[in-house]
């Protein structure tokens, strides 16, 4: 149990590792995304100008096995701290495929975008639902004002969303938690050193972060097993 005090502001940020007992492979470490592709590739800005039809068959396949896959306890004892908390949580996650809400969080901060989201690479018209996968054989989508539509991700190289909102609320944060995030993608990695000193700082994960120094307490295992103990009100 975490023992929190009736004032205590919890920021909680999640890595793809509380997805990885849903089935969905993280980025780094084996079975990993970037084993079987490089981001240059797939993930960025220039990607999507020289080659947009492999970036959606990555987002495709990408949408497919989310589809496919189910919260697991991690994600329903976050969704359970949400109503033991309300407010007083605050849940930013990098990851992109909603698993959080469907285990029922209501308030969940999308730093690095939605899976199930696309948007226009032209105009600004805000980002829509779309679930579709790419048919290889079609053209790329458009928006009506001609430019392309892409999928609602921060790619390497781009602004996370959602900056002032996140940064607010690390600020007023006096516990930190991290949970399945190797600790070496930025911004998201430098979030625990700014509260360290005056937030307790928790890392929970099957190993050690790359910031590990920057966690006061660290709890080794996989986050469907220690969560649901871990968060219990
Ligand atoms: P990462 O691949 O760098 O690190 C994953 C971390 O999860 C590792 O430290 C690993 O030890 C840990 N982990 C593995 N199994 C775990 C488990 N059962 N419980 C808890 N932790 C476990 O991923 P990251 O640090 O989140 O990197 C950030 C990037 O990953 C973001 O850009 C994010 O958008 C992207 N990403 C998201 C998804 C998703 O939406 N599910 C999947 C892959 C990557």
């Amino acid at each position: 149990m975490l023992g929190l005090s009736a004032t205590d502001q919890v920021f909680i940020l999640t890595g793809a590792g509380i997805s990885a007992e849903s089935g969905i492979p993280t980025f780094r470490g084996a079975g990993g995304l970037w084993r079987n592709y490089r981001f240059e590739e797939v993930a960025s800005p220039h990607a999507w100008q020289r080659d947009p039809r492999l970036v959606w068959e990555f987002y495709s396949m990408r949408r497919r096995a989310a589809a496919a896959a189910k919260p697991n306890p991690g994600h329903f004892a976050l969704a359970q701290l949400e109503g033991d908390l309300q407010d007083r949580l605050f849940l930013c996650t990098q990851n992109v495929d909603g698993l959080h809400e469907q285990a029922g969080s209501c308030r969940v901060v999308h730093m690095h975008g939605e899976l199930f989201k696309s948007r226009c690479d032209t105009c600004c018209r805000p980002p829509f639902d779309d679930a579709n996968t790419f048919d290889p054989t079609a053209e790329i989508p458009r928006c009506e004002c001609g430019g392309r539509i892409r999928p609602h991700i921060c790619w390497f190289g781009e602004v996370p969303f959602h900056l002032d909102e996140i940064f607010r609320a690390r600020g007023e944060c006096t516990v930190f938690m991290a949970i399945g995030t190797s600790g070496v993608v930025e911004p998201a990695a430098s979030f625990v050193a700014h509260v360290r000193g005056r937030a307790r700082t928790i890392y929970v994960g099957p190993e050690e972060p790359a910031n590990r120094f920057a966690f006061l307490e660290c709890h080794l295992g996989n986050a469907g097993e220690i969560l649901p103990d871990l968060l219990r009100a």
